[in-house]
């Protein structure tokens, strides 16, 4: 073996007090498949992908997440409950624990980028206890050529131990998992949880943080695909609302699934090489390009599989948020470099449980600035039968959980371009038809589809007055016909066939957007609190 080759297959972690790991670096997925399976970690589906669970965290823990309050945070991070605040010295202590246990342990260590746009790359190095975690890593970031890893410098690192167990009491967190950012240091540290979105999604939120405040950048929680013109669509939701399942659609290139920025040069930008999507109820009917892309190398979550090893998408006894994660060109029709010009659409994506908002309305710069500030979507109760109350649920920007600073600043960003770069804004209701959660049912996969070709296709321009209404209680224009969608489909008022429960349920969830917006209404103009809805129950 020559020097030359020596250098890029192994690395040393001593300078991140990591001592006498037995380390694995820049294993191919294919090695971390059989390394997986050889473990007994994982197993192969009979697609040939690899299935795994992910322990007692089946989800991200919110409360978990931590920032260090240090220089560079404490006058920017806007604290609270979502940007929770934990103590330089604890951190350091914390830190010395984790890597402490790996020490002498087998690691698995990768680099990989995020940010597609050369400009904005942020060089990582992720250091996984489990071989799996380490694949996801190579699933979901980019992927650097062999030639760049001889020169490849870490920028962050991303520490994940999740069968490492804080003691609450010692190390000053809330239990015995936690995902703590420190930009001094630039670490992501996560321990005692195995749920791989913790990974990606700490990224996301020093990159949320990076961008605007370092790069004058605004970072999105969209995907984003492009039409054959080159038209850009972005769309926005939070989880659950179809940002993967919409963004891929075989007549439009995918950008990305999850996390964008969009830069003073008048483009968007992936900031991932991979894309996450739920599996529940997956079918290949509905949504082949999915559904194809759970091949070898791509890494399903908590799935339970039949006796023949097929995964049965229904069965969700483990989870409901079951996931598959793959390298972006696993889908077939692709952007490459995952980078577009500015957006023509925006679409904010809600799964309204009440069944009261349009299943697509244009909305006026205000309004587009409202939504972006309320980001509502609903959460429904369990599944258990009998419970129906839906539960509104707001979160600043489509994904305050993510967002360090103040949600004015990025809607202030997003305002600006959205005017400059003339963007048209629709709001999407992915949720419930004819009735709120429980009497109603879920949109069509296909309406939705269609509502949103006709958006792009330019069928659906409401220029003319006929061709809208103005809806009674939020004020956005209902487009009075689509093609490919019934009539009756649009007004949700219609489908209803109740006018009276309608306008009792609508106004509800009007009432709960005025109660959330009022912790805002002090950083919002006039501009913005007229574009809320026009109609609330007194
Ligand atoms: P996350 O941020 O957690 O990744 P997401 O916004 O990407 O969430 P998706 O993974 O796209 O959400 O999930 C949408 C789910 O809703 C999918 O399981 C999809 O099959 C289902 N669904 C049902 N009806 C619709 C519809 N009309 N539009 C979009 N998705 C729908
Ligand atoms: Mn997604």
């Amino acid at each position: 073996m020559s020097i030359k080759n020596i250098k890029i297959n192994t690395v040393s972690l001593e300078s991140y007090g990591i001592n006498n790991a037995r380390i694995n670096y820049q294993l191919s997925p294919k090695q971390l498949h059989d390394i997986s399976i050889e473990k007994g970690l994982g197993v192969e589906v009979s697609s040939g992908a690899l299935a795994v669970n992910t322990g007692e965290f089946t989800g991200r823990s919110p409360k978990d997440r931590f920032i260090v309050k240090d220089s560079i945070t404490k006058d920017l991070v806007w604290w609270g409950d979502i940007n929770i605040p934990f103590k330089a010295d604890k951190f350091d202590k914390l830190y010395n624990k984790v890597v402490d246990y790996l020490s002498d342990k087998e690691v698995f260590v990768r680099d990989c980028y995020a940010c597609a746009d050369p400009n904005y790359r942020l060089n990582l190095r992720v250091i996984n206890e489990y071989p799996w975690s380490n694949q996801f890593a190579y699933n979901m970031f980019l992927r650097p050529e062999k030639e760049d890893l001889k020169r490849f410098k870490p920028e962050w690192i991303v520490i994940n131990a999740p069968g490492f167990m804080a003691n609450p009491d010692e190390d000053g967190t809330r239990q015995h998992n936690f995902a703590i950012l420190n930009f001094t240091r630039k670490v992501a540290l996560i321990g005692g949880t195995g749920y791989t979105g913790e990974i990606k999604k700490g990224i996301f939120s020093a990159l949320n943080f990076i961008l605007p405040v370092f790069k004058d950048t605004l970072p999105m929680h969209c995907s984003a695909n492009v039409g054959k013109e080159g038209d850009t669509a972005i769309f926005f939701g939070l989880s659950g609302t179809g940002k993967t399942t919409l963004s891929t659609d075989a007549n439009r290139s995918l950008i990305g699934d999850d996390e964008h920025g969009w830069t003073n040069d008048n483009n968007i930008f992936n900031f991932e090489g991979g894309c996450y999507a739920k599996v529940i109820n997956l079918t290949r009917e509905k949504e082949p390009e999915i559904y194809d892309a759970i091949k070898k190398g791509a890494i399903l979550e908590n799935v339970v599989l039949k006796p023949n090893a097929e995964v049965d998408f229904a069965d969700t006894s483990i989870t409901q948020n079951t996931r598959v994660s793959y390298p972006i060109h696993f889908i077939e029709n692709i952007q490459v470099p995952s980078v577009g010009f500015n957006p023509k659409n925006i679409f904010f994506l809600t799964a309204d449980a009440f069944g009261v908002i349009p299943p697509i309305s244009k909305l006026t710069p205000s309004q587009a600035a409202y939504h972006f500030i309320s980001g509502y979507t609903a959460k429904v109760a369990g599944t258990e039968a009998g419970v129906v109350e839906p539960q509104p649920s707001f979160s600043a920007c489509f994904g305050a959980p993510f967002m360090p600073l103040h949600p004015a600043k990025y809607a202030e960003m997003l305002s600006k371009k959205m005017i400059e770069a003339k963007v048209n804004v629709w709001l999407v209701n992915t949720g419930w038809t004819g009735g709120p959660y429980g009497v109603g049912k879920r949109i069509e996969l296909k309406y939705t589809r269609a509502m949103i070709n006709a958006v792009l296709n330019g069928d659906l321009g409401l220029y003319n007055y006929d061709d809208y209404h103005i809806h009674s209680v939020f004020g956005v224009a209902q487009p009075r016909t689509c093609p490919g969608v019934p009539k009756s489909v649009l007004s949700p008022r219609q489908t209803w066939n109740d006018d009276n429960a309608y306008y009792t349920m609508a106004f509800k969830l009007t009432n709960a957007f005025r109660k959330n917006f009022k912790k805002f209404e002090s950083h919002c103009n006039e501009e913005i609190r007229r574009g809320g809805p026009q109609r609330y129950a007194f």
